[in-house]
């Protein structure tokens, strides 16, 4: 089913206690917001707009560095402005199904998707939801129980919400001013639209407390597996006077030779990353017979390789490549290449580590016939 989605990530989240909005915080290393982004993209959305604050736009931007397909909108004062603006942004025909969901939920996973939208194809709305399992109970304002409400019947609403995108405006438009909706179900409720409940998942809970943070990290670590691949790649020296070596250009008495620009650094890493995920040789994914790589940046490649990774729901953990020459000399330009990969895939720069060594005369690296390059990645998938 084609579906378009809007993530609501303007909050504050003032309980979840001192520093940045919660949805920006890091959760097993990614961005809290990161973690939906990626399982609706995983999922197949056409399109998906991320509603962000009033000066968010560098905490948002990093983020979601090296993810592609999605979109920033600026949100409103509350929380309904923010998913109108977000629903305003969508370019989907008014029959599209749209998912509403929120960033403080991260642990969404694609199954949870499919088991909303196949609801859909049922119904014109929907919610993922858990019935209550606790005994409720309501106090007096100073913690001594007077009432226990029978929970027959009750759920816990949980997102995503899906609903046909131009019912959901025109519901909006009905909703009276002045009154604050908690969720999207019940702005079409009172519209009197039809909304059916779908079984959710306790670990779709929103993070809302400091304790919350520490409960998700525990799940996410239990339902993440590590991969590692290993990359291997050399090219041979010949006229030029520059060199390309972990996507920086390295003035040098001579150049690599190779169909692209011979980067053999980004090349091993490349083949790391695809080694990590089962997904064969940069040869198989970029032929050397095809023109269209004749002297291609090879930046494409491992942007190619960690693209693979995203689509599966998965992270590139950290990346270490290790260059095998005489010349030219890596070290004072081993930042610049930690950096430029770093950018390049969306990692800290302590996850990236660049290393040089000689092979002390000895070999074709040693006669400078030519450079070597090895590397290693370490990926995380969904288990
Ligand atoms: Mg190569």
């Amino acid at each position: 089913m084609q579906f378009s989605a809007v993530i609501v990530a303007a909050g504050v989240g003032a309980r979840a206690g001192p520093g940045e909005a919660k949805q920006w915080r890091r959760l097993a290393g990614r961005a809290v917001a990161r973690w939906s982004a990626e399982a609706l993209l995983a999922a197949g959305a056409d399109e998906l707009v991320v509603v962000i604050g009033e000066g968010q736009e560098d905490l948002a931007r990093d983020a979601f560095a090296g993810l592609a397909g999605l979109r920033l909108e600026p949100g409103g004062a509350a929380r309904s402005d923010s998913v109108k603006a977000g629903l305003a942004a969508l370019a989907a025909p008014d029959d599209r199904v749209v998912l509403i969901h929120d960033a403080a939920r991260p642990l969404l996973q694609v199954a949870h998707i499919r088991r909303l939208l196949d609801a859909l194809e049922a119904s014109p709305a929907g919610i993922l939801a858990l019935p209550l399992a606790d005994t409720l109970k309501r106090d007096d304002g100073a913690g001594r129980i007077v009432d226990t409400p029978p929970r027959a019947g009750l759920w816990r609403a949980q997102t995503p919400q899906g609903f046909r995108l131009g019912a959901l405006k025109a519901a909006y438009a009905a909703w009276p001013a002045g009154e604050e909706p908690t969720d999207e179900a019940i702005v079409v409720e009172r519209a009197g639209g039809e909304v059916v409940l779908v079984p959710g998942d306790p670990a779709l809970a929103k993070l809302t407390y400091p304790e919350d943070f520490a409960m998700a990290e525990l799940i996410a670590g239990a339902a993440r597996t590590l991969r590692i691949g290993q990359g291997l790649d050399a090219h041979r020296f010949g006229p030029g006077d520059s060199v390309w070596l972990c996507g920086v250009q390295i003035a040098h008495s001579h150049a690599l030779v190779g169909h692209s620009d011979a980067d053999a650094g980004l090349h091993a890493i490349t083949d790391a990353v695809l080694g990590a995920i089962g997904e064969g040789d940069i040869g198989d994914h970029f032929p050397p017979t095809d023109p269209k790589w004749r002297g291609a940046s090879s930046d494409q490649f491992l942007l190619h390789a960690a693209a693979l990774v995203a689509a599966r729901g998965g992270r590139i953990v950290n990346v270490d490549v290790t260059l095998v020459c005489e010349r030219p000399k890596i070290k004072p330009h081993r930042q610049a290449m930690r950096e430029r990969l770093a950018e390049l895939l969306g990692l800290d720069l302590a996850a990236v580590s660049v290393k040089a060594t000689t092979m002390e005369g000895m070999g074709f690296t040693g006669r400078e016939e030519g450079l070597l390059a090895q590397a290693v990645a370490m990926v995380e998938l969904p288990a």
